[in-house]
């Protein structure tokens, strides 16, 4: 298996974008989110298996999951949040494993917006957090997705805190300032990891 840097970070906190600059050197990228989307696209086992137990309704028209729907009835339900969880974590653990395996790369980046909050820092090497303040995470989000100040600060409010992503990190980019000013960050965190990946091989 690949040596698993984690990159994780609040919403709006440059996470795609620190991503795209290592994978500009070559890094494979491995998107939890992209994961966690796959494992019920129309036509898997899994979202089968979560039409037979809510439902059609479940389902949009053209057969996809309708996530609002469901992220309602696990929020109101924590039993149902407990079924889901068990049906899909096995799954995607397993895809986020085979995609590893397919890698000849000496590393890759696992991409996990919600590796906090999931409890997943056991499952990387080293963590890499991207770090702005609060304010610049609203700003930027605000503006890349069209929304209002109080949607923004709600999905801020529902993460985890600055402070919580930082007490786990191994390394941290500081995002704060122009995109070019990451660059070098990356450029030496990227050096960093091909040797921590080395050492593990010997
Ligand atoms: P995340 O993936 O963590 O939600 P993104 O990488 O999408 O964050 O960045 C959020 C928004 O901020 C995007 O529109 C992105 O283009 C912009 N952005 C990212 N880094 C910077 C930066 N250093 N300066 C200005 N804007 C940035």
């Amino acid at each position: 298996m690949p040596y698993t840097v984690a990159l994780t970070g609040g919403i709006g906190s440059g996470k795609s974008t620190i991503a795209n600059a290592f994978a500009a050197l070559g890094v494979p990228i491995i998107d939890a989110d992209v994961i966690a989307r796959e494992v019920v696209e129309p036509g898997s086992p899994a979202l089968q298996q979560i039409a037979q137990r809510h439902g059609p309704g479940i389902l949009t028209e053209q057969g996809a999951l309708n996530r609002a729907r469901l992220r309602e009835l696990i929020f109101q339900s924590p039993e149902e949040k407990s079924w889901l969880n068990n049906l899909l974590h096995p799954l995607i653990n397993a895809r986020t494993r085979q995609l590893k395996a397919l890698t000849t790369a000496p590393y890759v980046l696992w991409v996990v917006p919600l590796l906090v909050e999931n409890s997943l820092q056991h499952q990387a090497d080293r963590i890499l957090v991207v770090d702005v303040d609060e304010e610049t995470q609203l700003t930027r989000t605000i503006q890349r997705d069209g929304i209002d100040r109080q949607q923004a600060q709600n999905i801020l409010s529902a993460q985890a805190t600055r402070d919580a992503r930082l007490a786990v990190a191994d390394d941290i980019i500081n995002n704060s300032g122009a995109p070019e000013e990451a660059l070098p960050q990356v450029a030496a965190l990227h050096q960093r990891y091909l040797a921590l990946a080395a050492a593990q091989q010997d």
